[in-house]
């Protein structure tokens, strides 16, 4: 274990879970909601209890492609008549009598007074004389009414986020719209003189603003309404009506640099001007600097401007306070251990971050490589990865084979 000191790292510098802690009691829960129609409800919050008005399922009917029959009758005969069909949406029309038994199909209602259902395969059909193996108990392959879900009982509770299932466990009680949560508007602009828009040429010293770009899509997966405000010029004036403009406008302002100790420009100083704003300085690499506070009645978070660590820090720390101001409920994130393919460089000092690719091997064993270079400016070391290797403050570089803790990346956001 090398014992030399990470050359960033400095006394005093704050635990991601004590700054995620903290920033939590920041933010209050949503109060407004509003109806919407369930084809436009994927990724919105619930905002109440939902109840069923109906069984689930509506009636008794076949869980297999069969026959249907009275369980009794078998132990006198295994030889009975057929006397009709049930179809999904044709239900058998006649009368029941005893020994005898209906083709049905999965999803096709139970006659009333049959109690069994034996699949085809099980079953010798001549005309009208079908000969049944009996299965092992009366009420084989029924689903019964009402067994998922009672009318009257809780479908999806408040503060659930309606994905694929729970729009369809939606539908299949008949529900067309439902109460959401409002969405939460977050404002972002990027700052710094050498930034410019795609689709510009660039002057020497000039880079393309990325960070935007990741922005927008972090956001817009976690189903966030947003409003880009572009690149602002490291210029007083510009920066003070960006900050007033976004925070009249939005429940939260995100911006991407300007936040790191001795820089030049001027985000700093306004900030401190229009609104209440800690400057932190966090354990964790990348994502040293962090600006967290209140301008006007929003939020506001000031991520720092490499590429890397303001994904790291969005994910660290923005993403749980707009879980919260969302309604969602904190909920930590999976990690699990995996074997290290190749040598890890790390100085003692911060929790890292690093970026990995999270895969099995012959055995079935989860194992992970990193993606290359670890540079805070090096997004690509996103673009490949899968997962964090979480490495905790104390630990130096790690060798070959080592099982190291890693969090898949929340399919939320990447
Ligand atoms: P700063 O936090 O403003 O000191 O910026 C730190 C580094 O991140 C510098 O190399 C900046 O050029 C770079 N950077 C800042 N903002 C962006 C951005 N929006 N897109 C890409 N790189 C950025
Ligand atoms: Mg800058």
């Amino acid at each position: 274990m090398p014992t030399q000191a990470d050359p960033c790292s400095q006394p005093n510098l704050i635990q991601p879970d004590e700054a995620i802690a903290l920033l939590l009691k920041q933010v209050a829960p949503p109060d407004g909601s509003e109806v919407v129609q369930l084809t436009h409800a994927l990724g919105r919050i619930l905002a109440e209890d939902l109840t069923s008005a109906i069984d689930l399922p509506p009636f008794d009917n076949s869980a297999m492609d069969g026959y249907a029959f009275r369980f009794d009758d078998l132990s006198v005969n295994k030889s009975l008549t057929l006397i009709g069909q049930s179809f999904a949406g044709h239900p058998f029309q006649g009368e029941i009598t005893p020994n005898t038994c209906i083709r049905i199909m999965t999803g096709a209602p139970l006659p009333f007074g049959y109690d069994t259902v034996q699949m085809q395969e099980r079953v010798d059909a001549k005309e009208q004389t079908v000969v049944i193996e009996a299965p092992k108990a009366k009420g084989a392959n029924l689903r019964y009414r009402g067994e998922e879900i009672k009318t009257g009982g809780k479908v999806l509770s408040r503060g659930t986020l309606i994905g694929a299932a729970q729009m369809g466990v939606l539908a299949t009680i008949g529900v067309s719209q439902l109460r959401v949560i409002h969405q939460v508007k977050v404002a972002f602009f990027s700052t710094g003189d050498e930034l410019r828009p795609v689709g510009s040429e660039l002057s020497p010293g000039q880079i393309y603003d990325s960070n935007r770009y990741t922005i927008q899509g972090l956001l817009s997966r976690a189903n966030i309404d947003w409003i880009d405000l572009g690149v602002i010029a490291d210029d007083p004036e510009a920066i003070r009506h960006a900050f007033r403009d976004a925070a009249s406008r939005a429940d939260m302002v995100l911006t991407s640099g300007g936040v790191s100790v001795g820089d030049a420009d001027y985000t700093k100083q306004i900030l401190n001007e229009e609104g209440e704003i800690t400057f932190w300085r966090l354990a964790i690499k990348p994502g040293k600097p962090f600006a967290f506070g209140h301008l006007g009645k929003a939020v506001f978070c000031g991520l720092p401007g490499n590429p890397v660590s303001s994904m790291v820090t969005f994910y660290k720390l923005v993403w749980p306070l707009l879980q919260k101001m969302q309604g969602l409920p904190h909920i930590q994130p999976l990690q699990l251990k995996a074997k290290l393919k190749g040598d890890l460089r790390k100085f003692p000092g911060r929790v890292e971050y690093q970026r990995g690719i999270l895969s099995h091997n012959e055995q079935g064993e989860a194992e992970v490589s990193l993606t290359g270079g670890q540079g805070s400016g090096m997004l690509t070391s996103m673009s490949l990865a899968n997962c964090f290797v979480i490495l905790n403050q104390e630990q130096g570089d790690t060798p070959n084979g080592t099982l190291v803790t890693v969090e898949p990346f929340n399919s939320v956001l990447c």
